[in-house]
């Protein structure tokens, strides 16, 4: 298994202000495959990110990648896995505007230990051609090829992708999104993607989860997903997202209600406020995680998943 997660837990602040962005999660994951969270905003996806790139560490619980235990390794293993494991791209781009691009990749290559080499980093990215200009010659869109460009340059397993395309217009999202899909397919490498492009998720990924109040309360091979959710939060997602055999006029369903705060969860389960199908245990005790479906690939964190 290329990354594994037992047991992870992460509570930020304390009293009031507690908030449990990693309830319990597990999750494992193959080597070299498209992995995509969804969630709604404040679900613990970014923390679940930064935890596998290891910016940051867990209250209790391990994250195992590539045979590599992140939770526990020390300051130096941690240094060293963070420069030539795995390669980050953020929404913010942050290139060093004082660099031209090809200095910019540079910085990077020249601290680790095998990295690509510069020509085929470049060439991968179709970025030569800006080799000597500086970051604010360049729009948004090409800063971010820039950006894929330095997480790439040490060639590492596993690209962790923070919603990159969120700061970038429409019309470029999808080049630089293919890119990465591309880009992990065509190395091996391993990318953790998240966004909110349900469209984007159906086309890119292998596996999606989806989390919701700092729990994965689903997880399945995309085509599964989306041709039979199982959680009714992913249901209401996937219902919610328009379609091009959505009629303009259409009114689309939108879940009810509000995510709750993560400091301030209804006892039960947490999607119980929301749930159309919530009664009896899912007052009284958070869901487990269960194998669901024929195949047995697919988890659901729902008392009622067993009954659809
Ligand atoms: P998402 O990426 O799904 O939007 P995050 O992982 O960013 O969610 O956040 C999950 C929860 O943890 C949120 O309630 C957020 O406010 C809180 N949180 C995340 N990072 C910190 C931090 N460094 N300090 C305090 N609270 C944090």
């Amino acid at each position: 298994m290329f990354i594994e997660i037992k047991n992870a837990r992460k509570k930020y602040g304390e009293g009031e202000t507690l908030v449990n962005a990693l309830d319990d999660v597990n999750i494992s994951l193959d080597e070299g495959k498209v992995y995509v969270i969804l969630g709604p905003s404040g679900s613990g996806k970014s923390t679940l990110l930064n935890m596998i790139g290891g910016l940051d560490s867990l209250d209790s619980g391990t994250i195992t990648v590539s045979g590599r235990n992140i939770s526990n390794s020390d300051k130096k293993k941690l240094t060293d896995y963070r420069r030539e494991d795995v390669g980050f791209v953020f929404q913010f781009y942050n290139l060093i505007p004082d660099l031209t691009v090809q200095e910019n990749i540079e910085v990077v290559s020249d601290i680790s230990e095998n990295p690509m080499d510069i020509e085929e980093v470049l060439e991968a990215l179709d970025i030569a051609k800006y080799r000597t200009r500086f970051p604010k010659e360049l729009s948004g869109g090409q800063q971010q090829r820039i950006a894929v460009a330095r997480a790439l340059a040490p060639d590492p397993d596993l690209l962790l992708a923070d919603e990159p395309t969120t700061a970038l217009d429409v019309t470029i999202q999808g080049q630089i999104l293919a890119l990465l899909g591309d880009l992990s397919r065509e190395r091996g490498m391993g990318l953790l993607l998240i966004t909110h492009d349900l469209g984007v998720v159906a086309e890119m990924a292998d596996e999606v989860g989806v989390m919701y109040a700092g729990r994965i309360v689903e997880r399945a091979p995309v085509r599964a997903l989306f041709a039979e959710p199982r959680h009714p939060y992913t249901w209401g997602l996937i219902r919610s997202a328009p379609t091009l055999d959505t009629p303009p006029s259409a009114k689309l369903d939108a879940i009810p209600g509000t995510v709750p705060s993560p400091g301030d969860l209804p006892q039960g389960c947490p999607f119980r406020p929301r749930c159309p199908e919530a009664h009896g245990r899912c007052f009284k005790t958070p869901p487990t995680v269960e194998s669901a479906g024929p195949d047995g690939v697919r988890e659901v964190c729902c008392w009622l998943a067993e009954a659809r």
